[in-house]
């Protein structure tokens, strides 16, 4: 299978060429030249499999230049224990009749980030052999919080790969911070930006288009690449855990092969959700897909009216990881949408960067609707969903999770849709003890990392090992830089070390 741009380049990539550069050189993305099809009865097979059988079988469909020897043994070793705390990888925990919670926080830095990007380094390491590349990798990551940790720890001292990840220095919380600033590895480096997401998101995308710093990175021996949801190898690993979860259903007898099901999934530059959609358009039988937002609800607007507007205030929220205004992976689904006029999808893009804003026709609004319902939680809705859940089952979410599932109530009660519906439960509480411990009515003095503690005492529940003994690590990389000195950051991490 092969993969072209979003913007109609008409260059086709392998699977390993995609993973190798990540984006499309006309700036695009990149995108499965058709998208594979999965029958129930072979989904059905897949009940019996364990998670990394189902992840890799899932994956060939999507790279066919790697066989399914190869795939298994890279899920194999991503996708076990003691790496993950649970032999499921990514268990279902059933609140009620209806309504599931699929926990993807159950790797190395207890956010759903790690499904991937436990994989991923193995899917480039060999993507660069497939490609013949011999010049070593940096991988440039912006994140909201999760990704940064996730890809740190996934491509700490691999072989021929350097990494670098920008956050946002005063946009994370205070465990998302000391988990970055804290990594170990001789090939990382981390850099808190005065700015947010969408400042560090459009500095990265800024070096890679700077054919300058590109070509005297090259005279050093390294290209660079992304580890950002931008990047194919990010999202086919994801597509592969909402099939599991409907194995896991079929399997507990929840549903009936072929039952419609519905997934609400908190929702920031669109990267998750959109792996949902893929497994829906292979087959899986999915009813609707609910876009949850916090109160940067760019999305919930985009999927009402058509307009998305990021000519908006951005907020900083109690969910932090979703407070993003330019869903980069949209774009893939706008292709998608438009009976892949990558022309049209340019065009959106332009006027997105150029007023900051685009509409698309009401035939591709239609079709937006007919898959797609928004969800919106206020700052105060989240942290009440969190104090409901664990007052009424004992079950405890972090914040972004608290979005989805409230998102998900609204749309029931909106919609009088009872289906079967799975939560996509993207963080572990533990990860957000403060404001986690808040919406538990609980007052505290000291704040930061000493809290998980106070988390694991007020609610019973243990500390994720991941996150026991972070408070007794000292930051390797303090300090912050302005947005402007990002691509001099590079240069230096790059070139001195050379
Ligand atoms: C990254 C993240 C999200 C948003 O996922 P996208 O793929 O960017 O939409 C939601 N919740 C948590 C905890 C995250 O880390």
């Amino acid at each position: 299978m092969l993969y072209q741009s979003t913007r109609g380049d008409t260059e086709k990539l392998s699977a390993a060429q995609a993973i190798v550069h990540g984006l499309s050189s006309d700036g695009g993305l990149l995108v499965p030249e058709s998208i594979p099809h999965i029958s129930i009865e072979a989904i059905s097979e897949l009940v019996s499999k364990p998670y990394y059988k189902r992840a890799a079988h899932i994956m060939g469909l999507f790279l066919s230049d790697f066989s399914n020897d190869e795939l298994t043994r890279y899920s194999k070793t991503a996708y076990r224990e003691p790496g993950f705390d649970h032999p499921a990888i990514a268990p279902l925990c059933k609140i009620d009749s209806k309504t599931h919670f699929m926990e993807l926080w159950h790797g190395a830095t207890c956010a759903f980030k790690d499904i991937a990007l436990q994989v991923m380094p193995h899917l480039l390491t060999a993507s660069l052999r497939k490609t013949g590349e011999k010049r070593d990798v940096c991988i440039l990551v912006a994140t909201s919080g999760d990704t940064g940790k996730a890809a740190l720890e996934g491509f700490r001292d691999v072989p021929g790969i350097k990494i670098m990840v920008f956050y946002p220095h005063d946009g994370v919380s205070e465990v998302q911070k000391l988990q970055m600033t804290s990594q170990r590895g001789a090939n990382v480096n981390v850099a808190g930006i005065q700015g947010n997401f969408d400042d560090a998101q459009t500095g990265v995308k800024a070096i890679f288009s700077d054919k300058d710093l590109c070509a005297q990175l090259n005279g050093g021996g390294y290209i660079l690449s992304s580890a950002n949801s931008i990047n194919w190898g990010r999202l086919v690993p994801q597509v592969a855990y909402y099939f599991s979860a409907y194995c896991d259903l079929l399997g507990n007898g929840e549903i009936k092969p072929g039952e419609k099901i519905n997934f609400c999934v908190p929702t920031g530059n669109f990267g998750n959700i959109l792996s949902a959609y893929y497994a829906r358009r292979m087959g899986l039988p999915i009813a609707k897909l609910i876009c949850a937002s916090n109160r940067n609800d760019v999305l919930t607007q985009f999927i009402n009216t058509g307009v998305y507007d990021m000519n908006r205030m951005f907020y900083t929220t109690v969910s932090p990881s979703m407070d993003i205004l330019v869903s980069s992976n949209l774009e893939r689904l706008l292709f998608e949408l438009s009976d892949k006029d990558g022309g049209a999808v340019a065009s959106y893009m332009s006027a997105l960067s150029e007023n900051g804003c685009y509409e698309v026709p009401s035939g591709v609004h239609g079709n937006i609707n007919d898959i797609f319902a928004p969800g919106f939680c206020s700052e105060g809705d989240t942290l009440e969903t969190i104090a409901d859940t664990f007052n009424d089952s004992g079950y405890l979410i972090d914040t972004h999770t608290a979005v989805a599932y409230k998102a998900l109530k609204n749309y029931r009660q909106a919609s009088g849709d009872r289906s079967a519906a799975v939560v996509v439960s993207t963080a572990s509480a533990f990860k957000f003890c403060e404001s986690v411990l808040e919406a538990l009515g609980q007052s505290f003095t000291t704040g930061g990392v000493a809290l998980i503690d106070t988390l694991s005492e007020v609610t019973g529940r243990p500390i994720p090992a991941p996150l026991a003994g972070l408070g007794s690590l000292a930051p390797r990389f303090p300090g912050s830089i302005g947005a402007h000195d990002m691509k001099s950051a590079v240069a230096d991490f790059l070139l001195q070390s050379n």
